[in-house]
């Protein structure tokens, strides 16, 4: 256990995200005492009995009061009412933060409520989480070893950054920093999509089989592909009214790689459909 990196941590939105963060924090001693607010009274009491904050607010005001980190993570489409009511407190010198899978709109928003404390506030993005949700799901080594990606604006003051780095390297995550563009870019590749067509090729099946038939007949191809079709729908619909523009960008983009599929297949193209698959499975040893 190191000392303390800082006096009182607020985290709010005690789901698996804030959850785990504040636990994590909290095991490690990395805060003198760890606020939970939530607006779910069940959250809280749990919260507390499971030992993920040391104790609970059901006002973000009250919870606000001598904070020095205010963590968010809220769904993202709450972001802006959380923001906009922490505009109205006074939180002196207090850094903020959140977890949105999306950073183009939170900081948007961040930017139009905050003002000039918009520079203490430092968007992040932890990759990580699972088909879990809820408080019950908290984890204080959920972040071991995974990425958390910082996405700093120009005018993001340079200790804010540092701290809210420092608690994420505390809790052993792989920090990077990156514009807040590339995240929304890299994010909507290699994870909106995939979950787009993951739900969408479910709920296509779905509805053109009789009583959901043809699933008795998938087999580990067809469970390894589908897995996050079991994640928490309301979540992905926040995350794709968030980040509208770049997964479009790489929709439409994966939509004509479709099509050129399809016509292959069409013609009997054998030629090109190898030659696909195997660009493919060296591009997949990369990074499995
Ligand atoms: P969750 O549903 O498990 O928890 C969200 C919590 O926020 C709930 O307890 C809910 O009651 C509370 N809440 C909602 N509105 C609130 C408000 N206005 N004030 C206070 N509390 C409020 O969700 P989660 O999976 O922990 O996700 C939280 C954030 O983290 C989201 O922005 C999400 O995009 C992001 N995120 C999620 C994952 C993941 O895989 N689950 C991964 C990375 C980032």
């Amino acid at each position: 256990r190191s000392a303390p990196l800082v006096g009182r941590l607020v985290v709010v939105g005690l789901g698996l995200i804030g959850g785990s963060f504040a636990k994590g924090l909290r095991e490690r001693g990395m805060c003198r005492e760890v606020v939970g607010v939530d607006l779910d009274a069940e959250s809280r009491r749990l919260a507390v009995q499971l030992g993920v904050v040391d104790r609970c607010e059901s006002e973000l005001a009250a919870a606000c009061v001598g904070a020095d980190v205010i963590m968010l993570a809220v769904p993202i489409l709450a972001m802006e009412k959380v923001l906009a009511q922490l505009a109205d407190l006074d939180l002196g010198a207090a850094v903020l933060t959140d977890a949105g899978s999306a950073k183009g709109n939170v900081v948007r928003a961040a930017r139009r409520a905050l003002g000039e404390r918009f520079a203490r506030f430092v968007p992040g993005h932890p990759i990580a989480g699972s088909e879990k949700s809820g408080v019950e799901a908290a984890n204080g080594k959920l972040y071991r070893r995974h990425k958390v990606i910082l996405t700093p604006l120009a005018e993001t003051d340079a200790g804010a950054l540092a701290l809210v780095d420092g608690l994420w390297r505390a809790l052993d995550a792989d920090v990077e920093h990156m514009s807040v563009e590339h995240h929304d870019e890299v994010l909507a590749a290699t994870s909106h999509l995939p979950h787009l067509l993951a739900f969408g090729l479910v709920d296509s099946l779905a509805h053109q089989s009789e009583n959901l038939e043809i699933f008795r007949y998938a087999a580990g191809g067809f469970r390894d592909f589908t897995r996050i079709a079991g994640s928490d729908p309301l979540m992905w619909h926040d995350i794709f009214l968030a980040n509208r523009e770049a997964v479009l960008r790489i929709l439409d983009r994966f939509r004509s790689d479709l099509d050129v599929l399809r016509e292959a297949v069409d013609r009997g193209d054998g030629h090109h459909l190898l030659g696909v698959f195997t660009r493919a499975r060296v591009a997949r040893e990369h990074f499995s």
